[in-house]
């Protein structure tokens, strides 16, 4: 591995900083003692900072030579509201919380990148580094952007990284194009009629309205989307009524939808409102679906892609970037900067969970898991992807 000297030198400083933000979880749009520390350390290295873009935000600039190109690299900051199985040192001292995702490590990896991109200035151009609050959920990256993160910070292409267990320390994986899916929450209201369950000619089951829609939303997956497409449509909720006896008047059922373009899921939505509708109407009820778009698919730009990997390819080697791994149903904010600006989201192998120190808990290393710990071994490797990403694209 090719990594950079003067980072593994203050590997143990940054280790120290990660396991302080581990300690000290904050969720969404609450990180401000995060945020905090992010300021003081870039400030403390020389960096000029903005903060409050997206509430909690902070973006950190640093200039080298003249020229005008800049690039912006992302990393998040918030926590998980998930009790922490770990009892080590650097556990989570915020009950109910826990860095449970890496961003505590994937803050750290960019500021350790930002310290020595300052240091040495190797560079001819702008470079941003953005801490965005609220990934799990809030859209922080879309509450930065609309505070104007990209017409303060004007970047001509934005990196993203994150880390992911079951992949060996020293390896990335990325692809072009889809990376990772849209997600979207979707909530039925079936309205029927209420009867004594002896005597249901009295009443509309909402109940038998609940099991036709749930059977009938999956054709839209199956019949109506092209074979070839990505689509998960998921029921994970259905409530109705609270007695062995009594027919109840409402059903309601809740669940997500998983796509890797805008039209598929254009077409999913279309067909889910006929869906429920006409099957309520069939059976003599009335449905009301209400859909919620949250993050949009994260889609790797081809040339900023083939970029990244040139660069990860330089330090850790060809034969340890996988360049054509499958995409994952799961999400990502960064999408939202994606579809603004040209740009490539990857992964840094986390290990499997060995690096882990004892007193960890007895699940595995499995990202939103209790017994998670990001691995510190990424640290250097990380930050040096970013700086070589950084130096490369503004070579001077
Ligand atoms: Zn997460
Ligand atoms: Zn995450």
């Amino acid at each position: 591995m090719n990594l950079i000297d003067r980072i593994t030198q203050f590997h143990a400083d940054m280790r120290a900083i990660r396991r302080d933000i581990h300690a000290h979880p904050e969720l969404c749009y609450q990180e401000a003692r995060t945020a905090d520390v992010v300021a003081q350390k870039l400030t403390e290295w020389g960096i000029p900072i903005t903060r409050g873009l997206g509430k909690t935000g902070v973006v950190g600039t640093i200039k080298a030579g003249s020229s005008g190109k800049t690039v912006g690299l992302r990393a998040d900051m918030d926590a998980l509201p998930l009790q922490e199985h770990n009892t080590f040192a650097h556990r989570s001292t915020h009950d109910g919380k826990m860095h449970a995702c890496g961003h505590d490590g994937h803050t750290t990896m960019l500021l350790a990148a930002a310290k020595y991109l300052s240091e040495t200035r190797n560079f001819d151009g702008t470079v941003h580094v953005i801490f965005q609050p609220a990934e799990e959920g809030g859209a922080g990256a879309k509450a930065m952007m609309a505070d104007g993160l990209f017409e303060k910070f004007p970047c001509d292409a934005v990196f993203g990284m994150h880390n992911w267990p079951g992949s060996k320390v020293g390896t990335f994986g990325v692809t072009a194009g889809p990376m990772m899916a849209s997600s979207n929450e979707f909530e039925i209201t079936i309205t029927g009629k209420g009867a004594h369950a002896a005597m249901p000619h009295n009443g509309i089951d909402p109940v038998m309205v609940a099991v036709a829609i749930a059977q009938n939303l999956q054709t839209l997956v199956t019949r109506n989307k092209r074979p070839i497409d990505t689509a998960v449509l998921s029921i994970t909720q259905i409530h109705a009524g609270d007695a062995y006896n009594i027919i109840p008047n409402e059903a309601v059922l809740r669940g997500t939808v998983r796509t890797f373009s805008g039209e598929v899921l254009d077409l999913i939505q279309t067909g889910m409102e006929r869906i429920v509708e006409h099957s309520a109407k069939a059976l003599g009820a009335s449905a009301h679906l209400r859909f919620k778009r949250n993050y949009p698919p994260t889609i790797n730009h081809k040339r900023e892609t083939e970029f990244a990997i040139a660069v990860m390819q330089d330090v850790v080697g060809v034969d340890n970037v996988r360049t054509a791994i499958d995409p994952t149903m799961g999400s990502e904010d960064f999408a939202f900067m994606l579809e603004e600006k040209p740009g490539c989201y990857f992964f840094i192998g986390n290990g499997d969970g060995e690096h882990r120190e004892l007193g960890h808990g007895m699940g595995p290393c499995m990202l939103h898991n209790p017994s998670y710990d990001f691995n510190d071994d990424l640290i250097p490797i990380g930050a040096t992807v970013w700086v070589r990403m950084a130096e490369a694209y503004l070579p001077v």
